[in-house]
């Protein structure tokens, strides 16, 4: 215990995992937390010591386990083999696995990213209400490593686009901006939402000098000035105090060294040397998708896949038609669309999280996947290439951390002879020069390695060194000379039993060898009497006797050292090896990206091929305009048959001149207006309003990425953000009501949507009573439609004022509010009704039948369809039917009859009713009218405005006498009470 108790105070924020014979030993807290986090069986070592332990073979599997829960894990294992320890077995901590620092093949998902942050608070701008943070993030598996500052209530949104498991800050006294940021880092637990585990650091890691300090010496550079960064920003002092935990994490320390040189061992001290320097990113250089709407739009995940990253989730990410988007281009499996290695899949998602802002970077990437579409043998080429090419990225990464297996090394050399291939294959086509220009590069500084290690190593190397059986035969003389030995041990032992029989006349005797006992001789119990002197006794079985000779002792040790040679001699190549890798990790690093690059173009161009994507033209204009748009993911889900997806348009905030005739005659007179950019979508339950508008936003941010679009055509500015806000999900705020975190998040999106960016909200205001929902909805729209004039009475006429319609965004707006679609009246230039057609016919009986097509058309939507959608449902058949009365019971209280009985003569009532009709409300379609009973219910028509509001407007007071004037009063306030 007390060995035990100097390396838990060596890893104080670790769980310390101390290996005792077959298991891996927790005491005290360290058993109590992780025996409750992962269900492990809690004992006492001794009274009052806690004791849990995993089997040994079991270790990885637990690794994982534990550091997807957000533990640090030291592992401590003996130095050597129990048996052959006098006193106490020497032990030392041989790894540290920290959740954001998993960088062995065995712990981490091939398609996912696993990043590590540091986040520091940079002084607050002269004018800025709110602190700015700056973010340090690695990879320790590749080498990525990128400064970005950010918004300190963006935090969240930027560790999720890029997989952050793990975020570092100062632990700082109170009261600073320091402890501030900790505090809004740990609030709304959104860290442990999205399964990031956040660690204080101690403060002085942060300082300037320190910071700076470990910086320099990892680059052996004077000043940051050659990577861009000035040496006292913000983002510097998080990248040093990365950089400290990644050198006490991964490298071996000092003691840990000394630990095992006691014992005549020695480490390889893995090293950084793969760290690329920390890159700026500037986070306004690409499409921002913050993480609701990442959420919302199903782009990684789907809904109903709440909780940790890296669960059962990560695992399936891009197995075939998950329902996210990045779904969408696993979905044809065998390769069709698929990313086909590591990298690939990895860059497919952060090209799809961080679409591109620079429209000649976005056609470069367009241009890659067009020749790919068009020259599908070139295409199949590189694809069967690719298939072959493991994760070299995070091979490089082991390699510099001193962690590569046999097979990595052989892995690596094979993959760079293959883009070797590659680079010829991509030579003659302009589009890919920059592709084949790093694959050619990458390839020249590997090939002496790469060649090297082909030639001396097997195929198909072992997972570890233990056994060799790296290196081939005929390679190196001292290794053979060693396996000879080895090999013909079988000859010699059946020569020296044939002899021996010969010699003694024992037919039994046998000369054998297993691993505890070594080379032995053996004679059954009978005969073992008669044994000659020569024979010494070794060991006594139930029916037989062992023993040995001078002479085959002597053999055993030859062989033993042979073997130990042999082994020793394969280490010292492998190493070799693995130190050729090391001095052209930046190439393997490089080659790695280029492999990505082709890979990702790829995926987009199978899928483009496959399913009729085409290429969108991107402008430096705000509108956006699809034609015959497609949902991705429905599309790739109902295929591309008679019955698949409902292609539908889409027409934001463009200035056009001459529209399409087809179904939108009605909209004829409006040529030369420039389109509104919102929309208000209305429209029956289940018909396909959440899907339109979620195929408006995966478009446009598809067009970002490079890639093609499914759609037959697609114009779309320039997008700074896409913004969602759709449906409720309560599950990931525990504790915030879902109302206050749909308003929450619009609230976020009404402050920070500009006139470049998409927004999109499903449903806003239904959270709440339904007269709140509906105000508040009203409220956004005409904010976001550029209406901002409170007093919404005052219509305001100025038609195209550029100024207020420039800093409107994009905007679909689902809702159930019917009330809404007045907004268009009021303010055609700034707002268009869509709504979505339902096919209604009599199906016999009492009821119609009805169909969604699914198709997207201008105006408004007359009913909700809530009862079909309920019988659809399967809602017993007296539900349906009471709901019926209860509906046409409310329906025909509402239009008046009801509740205003008493002043239904006063032309108050008629009056407003009138108004409303002068205003066009209402009654769209034939079948709604001809059916009241199966009308949309729309409780608060009254309010807006209240009818007793209209009547108190038209009584005329001079005319009234005192007992009339009672009289009308006692009317009003019926009014006002009348069932509400
Ligand atoms: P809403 O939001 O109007 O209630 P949804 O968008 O959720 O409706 O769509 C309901 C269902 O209708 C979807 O699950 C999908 O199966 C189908 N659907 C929607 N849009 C389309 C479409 N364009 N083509 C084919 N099916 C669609
Ligand atoms: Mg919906």
């Amino acid at each position: 215990m007390l060995q035990y108790y100097r390396f838990k105070k060596r890893h104080p924020d670790c769980v310390l995992l101390f290996r005792v014979g077959d298991f891996y030993e927790m005491f005290d807290d360290d058993a109590v937390k992780v025996s409750q986090a992962i269900g492990l069986t809690l004992t006492q070592r001794s009274a009052g010591v806690p004791m849990a332990g995993v089997p040994h073979h079991q270790l990885e599997n637990y690794l994982r386990r534990l550091t997807l829960r957000g533990f640090r894990v030291a592992v401590c294992e003996q130095l050597i083999d129990a048996s052959q320890a006098k006193g106490i077995v020497p032990r030392a901590v041989t790894r540290v696995i920290t959740p954001g620092t998993v960088v062995d093949e065995a712990l981490m998902e091939s398609d996912a990213s696993i990043a590590l942050a540091a986040v520091c608070v940079a002084p607050r701008e002269a004018k800025s209400t709110t602190h700015l943070a700056a973010l340090a993030i690695t990879e320790v598996s590749t080498g990525l490593f990128v400064v970005v500052e950010c918004d300190v209530n963006s935090i969240a949104d930027e560790l999720a686009r890029r997989g952050v498991r793990e975020l570092l800050f100062a632990d700082m006294g109170k009261g600073n901006a320091q402890e501030e940021l900790a505090g809004v880092v740990e609030e709304v637990g959104a860290l442990r939402a999205l399964g990031i585990s956040s660690h204080a650091r101690p403060a002085w890691h942060f300082r300037p000098e320190e910071a700076l300090e470990s910086l320099r010496k990892q680059y052996g550079v004077k000043t940051l000035a050659g990577f861009g960064l000035r040496d006292d920003e913000a983002c510097v002092f998080a990248a040093g105090a990365l950089l400290r935990y990644l050198e006490e994490t991964q490298t071996a320390g000092e003691e840990e060294t000394k630990e095992v040189a006691s014992v005549g061992l020695t480490v390889r001290r893995g090293s950084l040397k793969h760290l690329r320097p920390p890159k700026r990113e500037d986070a306004s250089g690409h499409l921002v998708i913050d993480a609701v709407s990442l959420r919302s739009l199903e782009i990684e995940r789907t809904m109903r896949e709440v909780g940790i990253v890296g669960g059962a989730s990560g695992k399936n990410a891009t197995s075939a038609g998950d329902g996210t988007l990045l779904g969408v281009f696993a979905f044809a499996g065998l390769g069709k669309g698929s990313a086909r290695t590591p990298m690939g899949k990895r860059a497919l998602r952060d090209w799809i999280c961080r679409p591109l802002l620079d429209i000649a970077a976005i056609e470069r990437r367009q241009s890659g996947v067009s020749l790919l579409v068009e020259q599908r043998d070139l295409a199949a080429r590189i694809g069967e290439v690719l298939a072959g090419i493991q994760d070299v990225a995070r091979i490089g990464g082991r390699v510099s951390l001193a962690r590569a297996t046999p097979r990595d090394i052989v892995v690596l050399a094979q993959a760079a002879l293959a883009c070797g291939g590659l680079s010829e294959i991509v030579s003659g086509a302009p589009a890919l020069a920059d592709v084949h220009a790093a694959l050619t590069k990458c390839v020249k500084s590997l090939r002496k390695f790469a060649e090297r290690t082909v030639a001396i190593c097997v195929d198909n190397p072992p997972g570890h060194l233990r056994d060799g059986g790296l290196i081939k035969d005929g390679v190196d003389a001292a290794l053979d000379e060693a396996r000879l030995l080895e090999r013909d041990a079988g000859a010699w032992l059946a020569k020296y039993q044939a002899e021996l029989i010969a010699q003694h006349d024992l037919p039994s005797l046998k000369v054998g060898y297993n691993k505890v006992a070594g080379y032995f001789i053996e004679l059954p119990t009978a005969q073992a009497r008669s044994a000659p002197v020569e024979l010494k006794r070794m060991q006594t079985l139930r029916n037989a006797e062992r023993f040995t000779t001078p002479l085959l002792s002597e053999f055993e040790r030859k062989v033993t050292t042979a073997q130990g040679r042999a082994l020793e001699r394969e280490r010292e190549l492998f190493l070799e090896l693995c130190d050729a890798a090391l001095a052209e990790v930046h190439a393997i690093a490089g080659l790695a990206d280029a492999i990505a690059t082709i890979d990702v173009l790829l995926a987009f161009a199978d899928k483009a091929a496959h399913r009729q994507w085409i290429k969108p033209r991107l402008t430096d204009g705000v509108g956006l305009r699809i034609d015959q748009g497609r949902h991705p993911v429905l599309d790739e889900l109902l295929g591309g048959s008679a019955g698949g997806c409902v292609p539908n348009d889409c027409e934001l905030g463009t200035e056009e001149t001459k529209r399409r005739r087809d179904e939108e005659t009605e909209l004829e007179g409006k040529q030369g207006v420039a389109t509104p950019s919102l929309a208000l979508l209305t429209g029956p339950n289940m018909a396909g309003k959440s899907t339109y508008i979620r195929m408006v936003a995966l478009v446009t941010i598809l067009a970002h990425t490079g890639s093609f679009v499914p759609a037959a055509g697609a114009t779309i500015g320039l997008t700074d953000r896409v913004f969602t806000r759709i449906g409720a999900d309560d599950a990931l705020h525990a504790g915030q009501s879902t109302f206050m975190v749909e308003m929450v998040e619009t609230a976020n999106i009404l402050h920070h949507a500009t006139g470049r960016s998409l927004v999109i909200l499903d449903e806003v205001g239904r959270g709440t009573s339904t007269l709140d929902g509906l105000s508040l909805a009203w409220g956004i729209v005409e904010y976001l439609g550029g209406v901002r004039e409170s007093d919404s009475a005052k219509v305001r006429k100025s038609k195209g004022d550029k100024n207020t319609l420039a800093l409107s965004p994009r905007t679909l707006f689902a809702t159930h509010y019917h009330e809404l679609t007045e907004l268009e009246d009021r303010y055609p230039n700034r707002i268009r009704n869509l709504h979505v057609a339902v096919r209604e016919w009599p199906a016999g009986g009492d009821h119609a039948e009805i169909v969604f097509l699914h198709r997207i058309l201008p105006g408004r939507a007359d009913q909700s369809y809530g009862l079909h959608v309920a019988r659809l449902a399967g809602m017993p058949k007296d539900v349906i039917l009471r709901a019926k009365d209860v509906l046409g019971t409310l329906a025909v209280h509402q239009h008046g009859a009801g509740i205003v009985e008493g002043a239904a003569k006063s032309n108050g009532v008629e009056q407003s009713e009138k108004a409303k009709g002068k205003r066009g409300r209402v009654d769209v379609s034939a079948v709604s009218s001809a059916d009241n009973s199966s009308g949309q219910l729309a409780l608060f028509k009254e309010y807006v405005p209240h009818p007793a509001v209209d009547a108190l407007k038209e009584l005329k007071l001079d005319a009234m006498t005192p007992l009339q004037a009672f009289d009308a009063l006692r009317k009003l306030h019926g009014l006002t009470q009348d069932g509400h």
